[in-house]
């Protein structure tokens, strides 16, 4: 229970319709993309920076924990309200305060659904690279606390690489501002790279100034049918050995495409098919063509059964709906997804696979795996029923076995959707001692009474 004086100083400062404690709104902000609930005690919309700071300063005061929140699309518990905490929900603060086509960026408040900042951008020729599959809901507060990517990340890169400066909020309710407006800049350490999938730890983000490119004339795609994942997987080595560099190189294993063929989506594709590629160029109208044939070049070899092109917007829809159902079709294998992230070098990415495949057989688990191939970073989706408690031991012992292995090959936890509460506990396989010493530190000094999303990122 909140003291009743702290939420009276939050009514007067926020306005009492943004600060609710009902049991209705407590339950609606319960949960993330993960299964489990923890009730907040209340849950705050702030509607400007001076709200945030303003919340901040009286959840100080009184030592009352925030769960930052985004859209709570997030898969690791990120915004899992921690016990006794207030969410701070962004969603009232979606303005755009500034777009400077001359100057390629836009500084918007930390609510903003992703894809509208695509539209204001693609109004004037430009564009915000980074594209998480949950684009069209996911905010950029919560992209920009998990360093949130897609597939374009292969060509573009992730969250990270396309932000200029934050304003943001600390622990104490102080505000900093980090980075700058212009492309160049060294002044000082680089705050704004530290802030950036913190996952809400360090601090409340209010305000993001991104930085935007020239929008590609235009895009093309192709999907590639293989015999076997080694031959896909030695497709995706010749095209990171060459050249040209595709803006998407997403991989499918079979486990997948047998999840995908109940659905339809999978009607054209070979019956032997066993691995599947999505590979995607973009760039002028004049050159695509040059990048789409060194590609198919590349994509050439053993165990190549199909490969098929789209160069208009159905064509395009069109060869991406196989992968694009996927994520549904998943859940009919069983109630419960452990979605893992995890990301190894390029170079061995067969061999990762067939160890998840060696795994999976020796565990007797349904493990589906797609992702980004042109990052090395795999989503290894263990297929469970929670009630089956056997089950659940096997898919734990199987993940245990998978970090290991991953961090043997030079990999690491994480790719794109963060640590949150679900991984944390590999965090000392990965993370020596002292390096984690700092880093503890440096959330002390951004969050001296440890309010900020507490239970997220440190192992206990
Ligand atoms: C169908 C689906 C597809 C997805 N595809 C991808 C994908 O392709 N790539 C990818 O990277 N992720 C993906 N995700 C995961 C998720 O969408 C991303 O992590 C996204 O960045 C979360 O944004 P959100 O607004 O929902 O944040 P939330 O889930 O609400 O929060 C995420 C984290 O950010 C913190 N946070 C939120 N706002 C702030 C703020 N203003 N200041 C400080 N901390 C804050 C929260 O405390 C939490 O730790 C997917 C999820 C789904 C459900």
């Amino acid at each position: 229970m909140l003291p009743e004086h702290a939420l009276a100083e939050l009514r007067s400062a926020l306005r009492a319709e943004r600060v609710f404690d009902d049991a209705a709104t407590r339950a609606l902000y319960a949960h993330d993309e993960t299964p489990r609930q923890i009730e907040p005690e209340a849950v705050l919309f702030p509607a400007s920076h001076d709200d945030v700071v303003a919340l901040a300063r009286i959840a100080f005061k009184h030592r009352i924990p925030l769960t930052p929140r985004g859209a709570g699309s997030g898969n690791v518990g990120g915004a899992l309200p921690a016990p006794g905490s207030m969410v701070v929900s962004f969603e009232c603060m979606q303005r755009v305060l500034e777009f400077d086509p001359d100057n390629r960026l836009i500084v918007v408040e930390a609510g903003i659904v992703t894809d509208e900042i695509n539209r204001i951008a693609r109004s004037a020729g430009l564009f915000y690279p980074p594209d998480p599959g949950s684009s069209a809901y996911c905010r950029i507060g919560g992209n920009l606390a998990m360093n949130a990517a897609g597939p374009r990340a292969v060509k573009y890169g992730v969250t990270r690489d396309h932000v200029l400066g934050l304003r943001a909020v600390t622990g104490s309710g102080e505000t900093i501002r980090t980075g700058c407006r212009t492309t160049k800049g060294v002044t000082g350490y680089d705050l704004t790279r530290l802030l950036i999938g913190s996952g809400g730890t360090l601090a409340l983000i209010t305000e993001a100034t991104l930085k935007l490119l020239p929008a590609p004339e235009s895009i093309a795609t192709l999907r590639v049918c293989y015999a076997s994942t080694r031959a896909a997987l030695d497709a995706v080595g010749r095209i990171m050995r060459q050249p040209v560099m595709p803006c998407a190189l997403e991989f499918m294993d079979h486990r997948a495409i047998d999840a995908i063929r109940p659905t339809g989506t999978a009607d054209d594709l070979p019956p032997d098919t066993r691995a599947l590629l999505m590979v995607e160029a973009d760039g002028t109208v004049q050159d695509l063509p040059r990048q789409i044939a060194a590609l198919e070049d590349a994509l050439a070899g053993d165990g190549l059964l199909d490969l098929r092109s789209g160069f208009n917007r159905e064509e395009i829809a069109q060869l991406w709906a196989a992968r694009k159902s996927l994520s549904h079709a998943v859940k009919r294998i069983a109630p419960l997804k452990i979605n893992e992230d995890v990301v190894v070098p390029v170079s061995l990415l067969a061999d990762f696979v067939d160890f998840i495949d060696h795994t999976a057989t020796t565990h007797q688990l349904a493990v589906v795996s797609f992702g980004h191939a042109g990052n090395g970073n795999l989503h290894i989706n263990i297929m469970v029923h929670p009630d089956d408690r056997d089950e659940m031991a096997r898919a734990h012992r199987a993940l245990d076995a998978i970090v290991q292995h991953v961090l043997a090959l030079g990999g690491t936890l994480s790719g794109e959707h963060g640590i949150g509460t679900e991984k944390r506990r590999f965090i000392p396989q990965e993370i020596d001692p002292a390096t984690l010493g700092i880093m503890r530190a440096i959330k002390l000094q951004f969050d001296p009474l440890g309010l900020l999303n507490p239970g997220k990122l440190f192992p206990d």
